[in-house]
Protein backbone atom coordinates (compact mmCIF):
# COMPACT_ATOMS: atom_id res chain seq x y z
CA UNK A 1 0.00 0.00 0.00
CA UNK A 2 2.81 2.34 0.77
CA UNK A 3 5.11 1.56 -2.09
CA UNK A 4 1.67 1.96 -4.47
CA UNK A 5 1.41 5.31 -2.75
CA UNK A 6 4.76 6.38 -3.22
CA UNK A 7 4.31 5.12 -6.78
CA UNK A 8 1.07 7.26 -7.58
CA UNK A 9 2.65 10.32 -5.93
CA UNK A 10 5.10 10.33 -8.66
CA UNK A 11 2.83 9.47 -11.61
CA UNK A 12 0.70 12.51 -10.12
CA UNK A 13 3.63 14.99 -9.58
CA UNK A 14 5.17 14.14 -13.31
CA UNK A 15 1.45 14.43 -14.75
CA UNK A 16 0.86 18.22 -12.91
CA UNK A 17 4.67 19.17 -14.14
CA UNK A 18 4.22 18.39 -17.51
CA UNK A 19 0.73 19.43 -18.07
CA UNK A 20 0.81 22.09 -21.01
CA UNK A 21 -1.79 24.31 -19.41
CA UNK A 22 0.12 24.41 -16.35
CA UNK A 23 3.50 25.49 -18.11
CA UNK A 24 2.07 28.86 -18.83
CA UNK A 25 1.16 32.16 -17.84
CA UNK A 26 -2.56 33.27 -17.07
CA UNK A 27 -3.99 30.28 -20.28
CA UNK A 28 -0.99 31.53 -22.36
CA UNK A 29 -0.42 27.84 -22.85
CA UNK A 30 1.33 27.59 -26.79
CA UNK A 31 4.82 27.77 -26.35
CA UNK A 32 4.73 27.72 -30.57
CA UNK A 33 2.41 30.53 -30.28
CA UNK A 34 4.47 32.48 -28.16
CA UNK A 35 7.58 32.42 -30.08
CA UNK A 36 5.05 33.95 -33.25
CA UNK A 37 3.72 36.38 -31.20
CA UNK A 38 6.77 38.20 -29.31
CA UNK A 39 4.78 40.32 -26.91
CA UNK A 40 6.83 41.68 -24.07
CA UNK A 41 6.94 44.80 -21.81
CA UNK A 42 8.68 47.66 -24.11
CA UNK A 43 9.40 49.13 -27.45
CA UNK A 44 7.30 47.35 -30.62
CA UNK A 45 5.89 44.52 -28.77
CA UNK A 46 4.95 46.46 -25.26
CA UNK A 47 2.05 46.71 -24.03
CA UNK A 48 0.68 49.29 -26.29
CA UNK A 49 0.88 47.00 -29.28
CA UNK A 50 -0.55 44.31 -27.87
CA UNK A 51 -3.84 44.66 -28.89
CA UNK A 52 -2.38 44.91 -32.69
CA UNK A 53 0.32 42.35 -32.67
CA UNK A 54 -2.31 39.39 -33.29
CA UNK A 55 -6.09 38.79 -33.90
CA UNK A 56 -6.79 36.98 -31.02
CA UNK A 57 -5.20 39.80 -28.53
CA UNK A 58 -7.78 42.45 -29.43
CA UNK A 59 -8.55 42.26 -26.47
CA UNK A 60 -5.97 44.25 -25.21
CA UNK A 61 -6.74 47.38 -26.32
CA UNK A 62 -10.73 46.62 -27.62
CA UNK A 63 -11.35 45.85 -23.76
CA UNK A 64 -14.04 48.06 -21.87
CA UNK A 65 -12.75 45.67 -18.37
CA UNK A 66 -9.38 45.38 -18.32
CA UNK A 67 -6.44 44.71 -15.77
CA UNK A 68 -4.62 46.21 -14.09
CA UNK A 69 -6.32 49.12 -12.51
CA UNK A 70 -5.79 51.81 -10.07
CA UNK A 71 -7.71 50.85 -6.77
CA UNK A 72 -8.92 54.55 -5.57
CA UNK A 73 -9.65 53.38 -1.87
CA UNK A 74 -12.06 55.94 -0.97
CA UNK A 75 -14.30 55.69 -4.18
CA UNK A 76 -14.46 51.75 -3.25
CA UNK A 77 -17.98 50.38 -2.40
CA UNK A 78 -18.32 49.10 1.04
CA UNK A 79 -19.56 45.63 0.66
CA UNK A 80 -20.41 42.19 1.90
CA UNK A 81 -19.10 40.26 -0.76
CA UNK A 82 -18.19 37.51 1.78
CA UNK A 83 -15.65 35.69 3.73
CA UNK A 84 -12.76 34.25 1.09
CA UNK A 85 -11.86 30.59 2.10
CA UNK A 86 -8.60 29.30 1.28
CA UNK A 87 -8.08 25.86 1.38
CA UNK A 88 -4.40 25.66 0.40
CA UNK A 89 -2.35 22.53 1.14
CA UNK A 90 1.87 22.41 0.67
CA UNK A 91 2.47 21.55 -3.18
CA UNK A 92 5.91 20.57 -5.05
CA UNK A 93 8.28 23.38 -6.28
CA UNK A 94 7.52 23.37 -9.85
CA UNK A 95 8.81 26.17 -11.53
CA UNK A 96 9.08 27.96 -14.51
CA UNK A 97 10.45 31.06 -16.16
CA UNK A 98 8.36 31.69 -19.27
CA UNK A 99 9.69 34.93 -20.76
CA UNK A 100 7.29 37.22 -18.83
CA UNK A 101 7.40 35.97 -15.17
CA UNK A 102 8.55 32.92 -12.71
CA UNK A 103 5.76 31.14 -12.29
CA UNK A 104 5.10 27.87 -9.98
CA UNK A 105 1.97 25.53 -10.69
CA UNK A 106 0.32 24.08 -8.00
CA UNK A 107 -0.73 20.22 -7.57
CA UNK A 108 -4.85 19.68 -8.21
CA UNK A 109 -6.78 20.23 -5.31
CA UNK A 110 -6.15 23.26 -3.91
CA UNK A 111 -9.15 25.76 -3.85
CA UNK A 112 -10.48 29.11 -2.82
CA UNK A 113 -13.95 29.29 -2.36
CA UNK A 114 -15.42 33.16 -2.71
CA UNK A 115 -19.98 33.81 -2.81
CA UNK A 116 -20.65 30.17 -2.86
CA UNK A 117 -18.27 29.40 -5.90
CA UNK A 118 -15.29 27.18 -5.65
CA UNK A 119 -12.39 27.64 -7.92
CA UNK A 120 -8.94 25.45 -7.71
CA UNK A 121 -5.47 27.45 -7.36
CA UNK A 122 -3.51 26.27 -10.74
CA UNK A 123 -0.57 28.34 -10.19
CA UNK A 124 1.23 31.64 -8.85
CA UNK A 125 3.67 34.15 -10.67
CA UNK A 126 5.37 37.25 -9.88
CA UNK A 127 5.28 40.84 -11.42
CA UNK A 128 7.82 43.24 -10.50
CA UNK A 129 6.92 46.62 -9.84
CA UNK A 130 3.03 45.27 -8.81
CA UNK A 131 0.17 46.16 -11.39
CA UNK A 132 -2.58 47.07 -9.34
CA UNK A 133 -2.01 50.67 -7.64
CA UNK A 134 -3.61 51.34 -4.81
CA UNK A 135 -4.21 54.95 -3.94
CA UNK A 136 -1.69 55.68 -7.55
CA UNK A 137 0.91 53.60 -5.82
CA UNK A 138 2.57 50.52 -6.91
CA UNK A 139 4.57 48.18 -4.67
CA UNK A 140 7.43 46.44 -4.96
CA UNK A 141 6.09 43.39 -6.19
CA UNK A 142 2.63 41.64 -6.57
CA UNK A 143 1.91 38.34 -6.61
CA UNK A 144 -0.95 36.52 -8.60
CA UNK A 145 -2.70 33.41 -7.57
CA UNK A 146 -4.81 31.94 -10.77
CA UNK A 147 -7.71 29.91 -9.77
CA UNK A 148 -10.39 28.71 -12.22
CA UNK A 149 -13.75 27.50 -11.44
CA UNK A 150 -16.04 24.55 -12.90
CA UNK A 151 -17.15 26.57 -15.72
CA UNK A 152 -13.71 28.11 -16.98
CA UNK A 153 -13.94 31.48 -15.24
CA UNK A 154 -10.75 32.18 -13.68
CA UNK A 155 -10.14 33.95 -10.35
CA UNK A 156 -6.91 35.69 -9.58
CA UNK A 157 -5.92 37.14 -6.30
CA UNK A 158 -3.54 39.96 -6.25
CA UNK A 159 -1.20 40.53 -3.08
CA UNK A 160 0.89 43.40 -2.88
CA UNK A 161 4.56 42.50 -1.69
CA UNK A 162 6.57 45.49 -0.22
CA UNK A 163 10.29 45.99 0.48
CA UNK A 164 11.13 45.07 4.28
CA UNK A 165 11.81 42.14 5.81
CA UNK A 166 12.76 38.34 4.29
CA UNK A 167 9.54 36.42 2.91
CA UNK A 168 10.75 32.67 4.09
CA UNK A 169 8.38 31.16 2.10
CA UNK A 170 9.42 32.02 -0.97
CA UNK A 171 12.91 30.32 -0.48
CA UNK A 172 11.88 27.17 -2.46
CA UNK A 173 11.61 28.88 -5.34
CA UNK A 174 14.09 31.65 -4.88
CA UNK A 175 17.33 29.61 -4.11
CA UNK A 176 16.95 28.26 -7.70
CA UNK A 177 15.25 30.52 -9.90
CA UNK A 178 15.38 28.58 -13.14
CA UNK A 179 17.17 30.88 -16.57
CA UNK A 180 16.03 28.30 -19.39
CA UNK A 181 13.03 29.28 -20.59
CA UNK A 182 9.38 27.22 -20.56
CA UNK A 183 11.11 24.10 -18.89
CA UNK A 184 9.25 23.14 -15.65
CA UNK A 185 12.01 22.09 -13.24
CA UNK A 186 10.68 20.57 -9.90
CA UNK A 187 13.09 22.60 -7.41
CA UNK A 188 13.63 20.84 -3.45
CA UNK A 189 11.38 20.83 -1.13
CA UNK A 190 7.59 22.39 -0.94
CA UNK A 191 5.91 25.72 -0.84
CA UNK A 192 2.45 26.53 0.56
CA UNK A 193 0.50 29.35 -1.26
CA UNK A 194 -1.00 29.98 2.02
CA UNK A 195 2.30 31.80 3.40
CA UNK A 196 2.05 33.98 0.61
CA UNK A 197 -0.88 35.78 2.24
CA UNK A 198 -1.45 38.14 4.56
CA UNK A 199 -2.42 37.48 8.03
CA UNK A 200 -6.05 39.75 7.10
CA UNK A 201 -7.44 38.03 3.83
CA UNK A 202 -11.06 39.42 4.93
CA UNK A 203 -10.47 42.94 3.92
CA UNK A 204 -9.86 42.92 -0.04
CA UNK A 205 -10.79 44.83 -3.07
CA UNK A 206 -12.96 42.75 -6.01
CA UNK A 207 -13.74 44.01 -9.61
CA UNK A 208 -14.26 42.34 -12.76
CA UNK A 209 -11.49 42.98 -15.10
CA UNK A 210 -8.99 41.03 -17.36
CA UNK A 211 -5.78 38.73 -18.07
CA UNK A 212 -2.64 41.62 -17.54
CA UNK A 213 -0.70 39.70 -20.52
CA UNK A 214 -2.06 38.56 -24.28
CA UNK A 215 -4.98 37.57 -24.82
CA UNK A 216 -6.22 39.91 -21.99
CA UNK A 217 -9.32 37.87 -22.06
CA UNK A 218 -12.58 39.36 -19.55
CA UNK A 219 -14.61 38.14 -17.56
CA UNK A 220 -11.85 37.61 -14.65
CA UNK A 221 -13.03 38.07 -11.33
CA UNK A 222 -10.23 39.73 -9.20
CA UNK A 223 -9.60 40.04 -5.11
CA UNK A 224 -6.67 42.51 -4.23
CA UNK A 225 -5.86 41.90 -1.00
CA UNK A 226 -5.70 45.36 0.90
CA UNK A 227 -2.91 44.34 3.34
CA UNK A 228 0.76 43.54 1.75
CA UNK A 229 2.98 40.80 2.94
CA UNK A 230 6.72 42.05 3.16
CA UNK A 231 9.74 41.00 0.77
CA UNK A 232 13.22 41.38 1.16
CA UNK A 233 15.13 44.10 -1.09
CA UNK A 234 17.75 41.59 -2.17
CA UNK A 235 14.90 39.03 -2.62
CA UNK A 236 12.82 41.33 -4.86
CA UNK A 237 16.43 42.70 -6.62
CA UNK A 238 16.97 38.38 -7.46
CA UNK A 239 13.80 38.52 -9.34
CA UNK A 240 14.32 41.62 -11.30
CA UNK A 241 17.80 40.58 -12.37
CA UNK A 242 16.28 37.85 -13.67
CA UNK A 243 12.63 39.06 -15.07
CA UNK A 244 12.34 42.26 -17.06
CA UNK A 245 10.34 45.17 -15.45
CA UNK A 246 6.62 42.83 -16.21
CA UNK A 247 3.83 45.36 -14.90
CA UNK A 248 1.25 46.39 -18.19
CA UNK A 249 0.14 50.07 -16.98
CA UNK A 250 -3.26 50.46 -15.41
CA UNK A 251 -6.25 50.14 -17.09
CA UNK A 252 -9.42 52.73 -17.82
CA UNK A 253 -12.03 51.77 -14.94
CA UNK A 254 -15.02 52.45 -17.55
CA UNK A 255 -17.97 53.15 -14.82
CA UNK A 256 -16.95 49.64 -13.05
CA UNK A 257 -17.71 49.38 -9.41
CA UNK A 258 -14.80 48.54 -7.03
CA UNK A 259 -16.39 46.62 -3.85
CA UNK A 260 -14.39 46.78 -0.52
CA UNK A 261 -15.10 43.90 1.47
CA UNK A 262 -15.47 44.80 4.99
ZN1 LIG B 1 -0.14 38.19 -13.32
Amino acid sequence: MRKLQIIMTGVAIAAFISTPAFASDHGHNNKHDQHKSHWGYSGEAGPGHWGSLKKEYSACSAGTQQSPINIQTQRALASKVGEIKFSYQPTPVAVVNNGHTIQVNYAPGNTMTVSGKTYDLLQFHFHSPSEHMINDKHSNMEVHLVHKGADGKLAVVGVMMNTGSMLNALAPVWNRLPHELNKVTLNPGTINAADLLPNNTQNYYHYMGSLTTPPCTESVSWYVMKDAVEVAAKQSAKFSNLIEENARPVQGKNRRFILANE
